[in-house]
């Protein structure tokens, strides 16, 4: 799989048309790029399986040994494995098979085990943070935090300038020079980590939305939330909706976060409005989740395209029911 990866990302290594060479995706995929970004896995000690579960093994293993070279990852102490593998039940029952006493606490019980002897399950070894490996994965995390807020700050401001390239350029940047784990284990290429932003216009719409069902908002708060809204749809969620959202005061009726998810359905329903419509559908219907008695009500007919109800409803009378629209399908429906 790895190499496969390699041979599609081989492209990425031509330089720029003006001569500036781009940092490559290769690159990225180094040890040396991903060793700090595994390195906090082992803050506390964790079974390697479980630290690197969804790296493919060609791409982990050797980030894994280059941190153990580099005397920042090493082998859990026998308890500390104990501890991190074997629930209390599991202990005892180990217990149990060398007629040893059940009683106790898990320190006790994994100290007992211990004294008699027995050890861990060799084949799944546990590692943790040396002491120096610690202090580099927390000086790390408090340099990436500096450097999310700070683009979350940029990018919100060229948000409110509605300069939305822009914004997503310095959310996609910033997600690749510090890419968390997961973003690498769900994609194998942190250039795919930030949201869609161009084709659907969902971050566009967001900018300008004011859905019905937020009609007791102020302004202010409704701004605030179109730029939460729009930052954590660009992939910067937590310290960009947290620093958009500041000084929300609420609708009495949504707290921000259904505040914000609201406006995001919303957008995202334009948005399939417009693809509906570019496919030449040209009626829908509208589902819901467990409807309220008004919501009930709209799911009954089907509409024209360009006449559905607004979503979501602004009379509903529940907590904002959630929905999808449905193209209708000539002869399916
Ligand atoms: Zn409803």
């Amino acid at each position: 799989m790895f190499q496969h990866l390699r041979k599609l990302l081989g492209r990425d290594a031509t330089p720029a048309p003006g001569g500036r060479r781009e940092p490559q995706l290769v690159d990225r995929l180094s040890p040396a790029f991903l060793a700090p970004v595994l390195l906090e896995r082992f803050l506390r000690p964790r079974a390697l399986d479980r630290a690197v579960r969804g790296w493919p093994d060609e791409m982990a293993m050797p980030v894994v040994r280059l941190l153990v070279s580099q005397g920042h990852v090493a082998e859990a102490s026998p308890a500390e494995s104990f501890a991190v593998l074997c629930t209390v039940p599991k202990l005892q029952g180990l217990l149990r098979t060398h007629s040893l006493p059940v009683s106790g606490n898990k320190d006790t019980l994994i100290h007992r085990l211990l004294d008699a002897g027995v050890l861990p399950p060799a084949s799944r070894p546990v590692y943790a943070c040396t002491g120096a490996g610690r202090e580099l994965a927390l000086a790390r995390q408090v340099e990436r935090e500096a450097a999310l807020q700070a683009a979350a700050s940029e990018a919100l401001a060229l948000l409110q300038a509605h300069r939305v390239a822009d914004a997503s350029r310095v959310v996609r940047q910033v997600r690749e020079r510090w890419p968390a784990f997961d973003d690498i284990a769900l994609n194998f290429n942190p250039l795919a980590i930030s949201g869609d932003t161009g084709s659907d216009g969902v971050v566009e719409t967001a900018l300008v939305a004011a859905p019905g069902i937020l009609g007791s908002v102020s302004p202010e708060d409704l701004q605030r939330l179109r730029l939460a809204v729009a930052i954590w749809h660009l992939g910067l969620p937590r310290p960009g909706m947290s620093t958009a959202l500041a000084g929300f005061t609420g609708s009495g009726r949504f707290d921000a976060q259904r505040a914000c998810q609201l406006l995001l359905f919303f957008a995202k329903n334009s948005a399939q409005v417009r693809r509906l419509t570019r496919l030449g559908c040209s009626a829908a219907h509208v589902s819901f989740v467990t409807p309220c008695p008004s919501c009930a009500a709209l799911e009954r007919k089907s509409y024209r395209i360009g006449a559905l109800p607004e979503l979501p409803n602004p009379g509903c009378q529940g907590d904002g029911c959630s929905f999808i629209v449905r193209p209708k399908v000539l002869g399916m429906d």
